[in-house]
């Protein structure tokens, strides 16, 4: 089985615009492609999973968050390393079981890409997305409170 890291995507790879719907706004965070890459060679899949309620409420069209994800897939593509898979929550207050806190997508993910939950690791930015790790029955989780978060990751990690 696998050991995965599961990623917020707004506030934790890239800075947070709400209901971002314009990839060529995309700014990263600092150090974290070398963290990534890191996380990479330490054996575990990155596995991003995002709540998009933007898509719901009519700010955000499906093409338009492909193409946010597909620039992030290629720019980190560009430093070797890639995403096991990328899961998004299109809802609002259906109920569904994806959106953050549920822990769905990281359930999802974890069929999908045989990951062993007791092995992984999710960090987020929010207080959801570390109740959808501790629900999920990840081994930890990390909330992200500083811009500063991944330039000191791997010292933290240790
Ligand atoms: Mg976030
Ligand atoms: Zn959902």
């Amino acid at each position: 089985m696998n050991k995965a890291v599961f990623l917020d995507r707004d506030g934790t790879i890239i800075k947070n615009i709400p209901y971002l719907n314009d990839y060529t706004k995309i700014e990263y965070l600092k150090g974290v492609f070398k963290a990534f890459d890191f996380l990479k060679k330490e054996g575990f899949l990155l596995v991003i999973v995002t709540n998009q309620s933007g898509i719901k409420r009519g700010l955000i069209s499906l093409e338009q968050l492909k193409e946010i994800n597909d620039q992030i897939i290629k720019d980190f593509k560009a430093c070797e390393v890639d995403f096991a898979g990328i899961y998004f929550c299109p809802h609002l207050d259906e109920g569904c079981e994806c959106r953050k806190p549920e822990p769905g997508m990281l359930l999802t993910a974890s069929k999908d890409l045989d990951i062993d939950l007791s092995q992984s690791i999710m960090i987020g930015d929010s207080m959801r997305d570390i109740e959808a790790g501790e629900r999920a029955g990840c081994k930890e989780a990390f909330l992200i409170e500083e811009e500063g978060f991944w330039e000191s990751f791997e010292e933290t990690f240790k």
